[in-house]
């Protein structure tokens, strides 16, 4: 297509000139001509295929990230700005999917990103959930969950036309194919993410909330991610969802085999399925069904499916690790678990250990387990991750198929979290080091040249300021809240659960509200911003938030206080606010209990945008603590090794910490203190206190005191400015090793082999 002819094709598109069309409307017309581009473009090919299948793609607004992979962005900003438009006030008219949830999406995401960038050829395949996650909403100071449609009548949907019959025990079910275009950057060829859905799906069904009957699949099966599984019926419909993304994926991957005119014999030949968490794991059953049924011996299916299929482990929390109980997937996927019987069967035969069992005695699939007997490899997520796998979660695994295990050290795409999200810092990074770093990350290295150069400093201080008043604009326009961009911007944002502990960051909040009470001030005022979702059903995580918004409102009625300390909690985190808040970042929050978080991305977009790390030795913080060295990353907290004997040994107790140490139990009991009684519910104030002090299962306890030391260095070191800017320049320049193109280049070149 003809670049300049740009700004005509927009106004055919539109029907009107630039100049008279609002927000929404350019908003469709570049919509359109963003499709266009990518119809024109071929797809990528190849003798091999991966098959990215995930249950989460949280993809974010797709226009600019879309215009600056196909080279049309700066040009489409400046036709915007000469008509008196502004290409951020038409981004506001694009809804953001929530198909994912966190960490797991977010890297699908930036997966898709980098294979298309890369050249490979690949898809991803995962479902349309209508309603998404949900919409957090706070309302009285607490979250509260509704639907968040997203699909208009316009979208980056594109019907194939593709349809699949899925034979459930009770009915069939016909999907229809969606798929919405990856363009990789600077590449000519668009690979695709296919979203399946049922025809038959009923909007109407969600009522108040997130609500909604769990029994009428036909109607519900697409409407959310995740939905409640606290009853049998919850349950039955995540398996549901799990085998309907699966066995339509399996058919499309045999489709496209078959239509190539491949052998089925040498499927791993032509196609590698990347198993994204267990969510997807029945692709393997459905997979060796479906060649047995065209006429494959069992024996030689196993086989070949193993030799297809690849599985990636997120985490080591045992009630993340999905056991279905057999009498549900009998319901449910009746024609797979003959086959799951006859895996579980083989391994038994093999291995006796019930530790690697298929099903177990309690008569429940593990899905895992499957994936590891029967895929050829099995990857971590960062270095640590991977160790931790080895010597203790999957040791059993490990030590029948130590060839099988891999690290793959997670990363973000730095498009989207820099290009994109910090367009100042990305083009003054541009002029100092030419253009080479948005194709290869790790030319960033060669900012280490400017340490010692003033005028770079300060400009990197400079730019950080406007970042941080971009944000403060932000804040008022979008939650109506004031912040001061002279304070110390620290930032705690990712999902809400016990081992991030944003409930440690919270207690420093405490701490350092009655340290001011106390006349002690801090020397440069501090806004700690949060972001969190609460899963709909994680009670003590939602009196988390509920504590964070009771401290908000005290503090900000506080005249004494307020001043310097200030609680930000944004409603709704997603991929957007992601973006506007991560390049105002000074301090980024990464507090997990060592050895909880698997690799964490946060921290890497954080480090990148030239914040500083306050963490833990926990996932690939010891790899950016590696890279950056001890003077550019506060450090603290107990080891991974120290953590995990102390659950094996149940060496930790929260209640000894409460008797034997004062300031602890003050802060803790500040928690049921008549001032916050007085704003929030005794109930929920109540139970996490009474959690904190004799359960406190992620051990915040264990850390708290070495953290609210740390933490005070940390500020103590923003006060010198030139040397902070040195840190943040550093930071920026050995960023590099976590761009998705080189986690994608690994997969690449030691498990797809494309
Ligand atoms: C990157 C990202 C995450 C993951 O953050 P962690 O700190 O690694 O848990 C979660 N949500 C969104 C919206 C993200 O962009």
């Amino acid at each position: 297509m003809e670049k300049k002819n740009l700004e005509q094709r927009i106004e055919k598109l539109l029907g009107t000139r630039v100049s008279d069309a609002d927000e929404q409307q350019l908003y469709y017309a570049l919509l359109a001509l963003v499709k266009e581009e990518c119809d024109a473009r071929p797809a990528n090919e190849g003798s091999k295929k991966i098959y990215y299948i995930s249950a989460e793609f949280l993809i974010g607004k797709l226009l600019s990230n879309n215009m600056i992979n196909l080279g049309i962005y700066d040009e489409v900003k400046e036709i915007l700005a000469k008509n008196g438009k502004s290409l951020e006030a038409v981004e506001e008219a694009e809804p953001e999917p929530s198909l994912g949830n966190g960490g797991l999406g977010r890297l699908a995401a930036c997966f898709l990103d980098s294979i298309a960038t890369l050249g490979l050829n690949g898809a991803g395949i995962g479902l349309n959930y209508h309603f998404g996650l949900f919409r957090q909403v706070f309302e009285e100071n607490k979250q509260k969950e509704v639907k968040d449609p997203w699909i208009t009548k316009e979208s980056w949907l594109k019907d194939t036309g593709i349809r699949f019959d899925v034979i459930f025990g009770h009915f069939t079910l016909q999907s229809v194919l969606y798929d919405i275009d990856v363009p990789g950057y600077g590449q000519t060829a668009v690979n695709k993410l296919h979203l399946f859905d049922v025809n038959t799906i009923d909007e109407t069904m969600v009522e108040e909330g997130i609500s909604f009957d769990k029994g009428d699949i036909a109607r519900n099966l697409t409407l959310f991610l995740y939905p409640d599984d606290s009853d049998r019926a919850g349950h039955l419909l995540r398996v549901y969802q799990q085998y309907f993304m699966v066995s339509n994926a399996a058919q499309l991957i045999l489709k496209e085999m078959e239509d190539k005119g491949y052998d089925l014999h040498r499927l791993y030949e032509h196609a590698v399925v990347q198993i994204n968490d267990t969510h997807p794991s029945m692709v393997i059953p459905e997979l060796i069904r479906l060649l047995t049924a065209r006429g494959i011996s069992m024996d030689e299916s196993i086989e070949i499916v193993s030799r297809t299929c690849a599985y990636t482990n997120h985490t080591i929390l045992a009630e993340a690790l999905e056991k279905w109980p057999v009498e549900y997937l009998e319901e449910v996927a009746p024609s797979i678990m003959p086959i799951i019987r006859e895996l579980d069967k083989r391994a038994k035969a093999k291995y006796e250990d019930p530790a690697v069992a298929v099903i177990d005695k309690e008569n429940r699939v593990h899905m895992a387990n499957m994936d590891i007997h029967y895929g050829f490899s099995v990857n971590g997520v960062a270095a640590l991750h991977t160790e931790i796998l080895k010597d203790s979660e999957l040791k059993p695994f490990y030590d029948l198929y130590p060839e099988k295990f891999n690290n793959k050290t997670n990363g973000i795409t730095f498009r989207r979290w820099l290009m994109h999200c910090n367009g100042e810092l990305s083009d003054y990074i541009t002029e100092l080091i030419g253009e080479g770093w948005k194709k290869d990350a790790a030319e960033l290295e060669k900012l280490m040249d400017y340490r010692g150069d003033e005028a770079v400093l300060e400009r990197m201080l400079k730019i950080k300021e406007d970042n941080k008043l971009c944000l403060k604009a932000y804040l008022k326009e979008k939650e109506g809240i004031e912040v001061d961009e002279h304070s110390i911007f620290d930032i705690q944002v990712k999902r809400l659960h016990e081992y991030k502990r944003q409930q440690m960051n919270t207690l420093y909040i405490i701490h350092k509200y009655m340290e001011i009470k106390a006349g002690r001030l801090p020397k440069t005022p501090i806004t700690m911003i949060f972001g969190a979702k609460a899963a709909p059903a994680y009670v003590i995580a939602k009196d988390i938030i509920h504590l964070i918004l009771c401290l908000q409102e005290l503090i900000d009625h506080d005249p004494e206080v307020s001043p310097y300390l200030k609680i930000v909690m944004v409603e709704n985190y997603n991929v957007t606010k992601a973006g506007k808040l991560i390049p105002a970042c000074d301090v980024s929050e990464q507090i997990s209990l060592a050895s909880k978080e698997a690799s964490g991305t946060g921290n890497m977009k954080f480090m990148l945008n030239g914040a500083v790390t306050l963490g833990t030795m926990d996932g690939a913080n010891v790899e950016i603590s590696d890279l950056v060295g001890a003077e550019n990353i506060y450090i603290f907290g107990k080891s991974s090794a120290e953590v995990i004997d102390l659950y094996a040994t149940s060496g930790y107790k929260a209640g000894e910490y409460y008797e034997n140490d004062a300031h602890i139990r003050e802060i803790l009991d500040f928690i049921v203190s008549e001032k916050l009684l007085s704003i929030g519910d005794e109930e929920s104030l109540k139970r996490l206190h009474e959690n904190l002090v004799n359960k406190d299962w992620f051990m915040t306890l264990l850390d708290i005191n070495d953290y609210i030391e740390k933490k005070e260095e940390i500020f103590a070191a923003y006060e010198n400015r030139k040397e902070w800017a040195g840190k943040m320049l550093v930071n920026t320049a050995k960023a590099g090793f976590f761009s998705s193109d080189r986690t994608i280049a690994e997969y690449n070149r030691d498990i797809w082999k494309l």
